[in-house]
């Protein structure tokens, strides 16, 4: 029997608020902790929430930007539940009418490559099902042989969950799903995208059916999973683990999981809550959420390009293929240095290649970001014009990029300084290259009775000869002229 598996995905982002969704406490990451606190998001008896503004104009543009429906009237409700990381014993969330639904999102994305191949791209569309506002909770700290230790510091941290249909259909396509969903984010300048340190969560909901099959069977809920590799990985493992249940004659227990990285594969964390075990309700410390219809539209029209857009135009305007223009447009920092790059270099396809090589490696090296890179845009275009006008060669642009990224000076100053420009005058070469044969009269009969490998040989002699500085193409093309007549 062949089995389609089926899943759908619960995104938590943190917002980049400044203050806390309810109360004006600070959201800076890496604070002492519980420095970060006050009576509002400690939930003591009497006090009372606000909720913030930006954080609701935030979730609203990121419901634009999915495609959703934006309900200008929205609900602040109570999940009842008890952790010791949740002091007042309820998370403010939204059930009932949250701020947006029933959107979509299309994109292009890159299934794996072989080595060698970079893959095919392939269109995806993933309904999603709705866009909320809700507090984050505190962090409980379990030390071996110590009292657990509770730090609530980003308790009521705004979080923006976002809910997909059950429109993917496998871990590879939830992977590309997440990466860009993220960078929808990361275009929106709502959240930091930063997986590691949990700015950006995903809960992953799997099921497999027979083939054919419209109905859904029983699903499984992986818990946070906090990285694009263990998405991958614990969708694989946990839709080849349901298929072996199905293929004993057993039932899949619907059940919340937990992916263990160390043994590579899921397991039962607690069996599944259903909505009415957390007894929503309407906060009643809080009005409902209103947008005007005004201000509705102007998020709608300050929305910016968005990556699936820049995409597209990347490839019109610069003529990338679709896979190069879904790399220049991973980050929206890294989209606008290549922008910035390829006006002054002329050829954007050099320009992306430097960029994902000796760029990004360099920057990583040193843990820096484009941001802060020491060679700007214009100037790695500046280089790359230089290379492709033949007034330097590969080799020496690598040199040169070098300089440029230890002293941030220009590449004309450093071809200047180092007096490295390339010798592209055929006459000059042509006197080192009859030179050159002139005294290997040896070489060249041998050459010239069939051994071309020795053309090599030529070239290595005329590069030593100009210091590395002959511009090797005329120096291939003259070889050839002259040997071969
Ligand atoms: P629950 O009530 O268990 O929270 P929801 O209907 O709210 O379930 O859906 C939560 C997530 O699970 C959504 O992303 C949805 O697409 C996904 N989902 C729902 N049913 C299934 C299923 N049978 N198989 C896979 N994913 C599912
Ligand atoms: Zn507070
Ligand atoms: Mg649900």
């Amino acid at each position: 029997m062949q089995y389609e598996p089926v899943i759908g995905l619960e995104v938590h982002a943190q917002l980049r608020t400044r203050s806390k969704v309810f109360c004006g406490c600070s959201t800076r990451f890496g604070a002492p902790p519980n420095s970060q606190t006050c009576p509002v998001c400690l939930g003591l008896p009497g006090s009372l929430p606000v909720v913030n503004g930006h954080a609701v104009e935030m979730a609203v543009r990121a419901g634009l930007a999915l495609d959703c429906r934006i309900n200008r009237r929205s609900l602040l409700a109570r999940k009842n539940y008890f952790y010791p990381d949740l002091p007042k014993g309820y998370q403010i969330s939204q059930y009932e009418e949250p701020l947006a639904v029933d959107g979509r999102v299309r994109l292009v994305t890159m299934d794996r490559g072989t080595p060698g191949n970079r893959g095919t791209l392939r269109e995806l569309s993933v309904g999603i099902i709705r866009v909320h506002l809700e507090e984050d909770a505190g962090k409980s700290i379990h030390a071996a042989r110590q009292d657990t230790q509770v730090n609530l510091n980003r308790c009521g941290v705004p979080l923006m969950e976002i809910v997909t249909r059950p429109d993917l259909r496998s871990g590879r396509e939830a992977r590309n799903f997440l990466d860009y969903l993220r960078r929808v984010l990361l275009y929106l300048a709502l959240c930091d995208g930063n997986m590691e340190e949990g700015s950006l969560r995903c809960d992953a909901n799997v099921s497999v059916r027979p083939l054919g099959k419209t109905s859904l069977g029983t699903k499984t809920e992986i818990k946070n999973l906090n990285s694009f590799r263990f998405l991958n990985k614990a969708l694989d493992y946990e839709i080849r683990r349901q298929i072996r249940v199905l293929e004993s004659g057993r039932q899949v227990v619907q059940e919340t999981r937990l992916w263990k990285e160390d043994l590579e594969e899921t397991r039962p964390m607690r069996s599944k809550e259903e909505a009415h075990d957390y007894r929503y309700f309407p906060d009643p410390d809080l009005l409902p959420v209103v947008i005007s219809a005004d201000r509705l539209d102007q998020l709608r029209n300050d929305l910016p390009e968005l990556p699936g857009e820049r995409a597209r135009r990347f490839g019109s305007q610069y003529g990338l293929d679709q896979s190069d223009a879904f790399v220049a447009t991973r980050t929206p920092e890294f989209a606008d240095y290549f922008e910035a790059s390829a006006k002054s270099a002329g050829s954007p396809k050099t320009v992306l290649n430097w960029m994902v090589g000796d760029v990004t490696h360099r920057l990583k090296r040193d843990g820096l970001g484009l941001r802060e890179s020491p060679v700007e845009a214009a100037d790695l275009g500046a280089l790359i014009r230089l290379l492709d006008d033949g007034a330097i060669s590969g080799k020496m642009a690598k040199g040169v990029f070098d300089r440029m990224y230890e002293t941030g000076k220009s590449p004309g100053t450093i071809v200047r300084e180092q007096n490295l420009s390339q010798i592209s005058d055929r006459s000059e070469l042509e006197t080192v290259v009859s030179g050159i044969l002139d005294s290997h009269a040896d070489a060249v009969e041998r050459y010239r009775n069939g051994k071309r490998g020795l053309l090599g040989f030529f070239v290595g002699q005329v590069m030593r000869q100009t210091r590395g500085q002959a511009n090797p193409k005329m120096v291939n093309e003259l070889l050839r002229k002259m040997l071969d007549r």
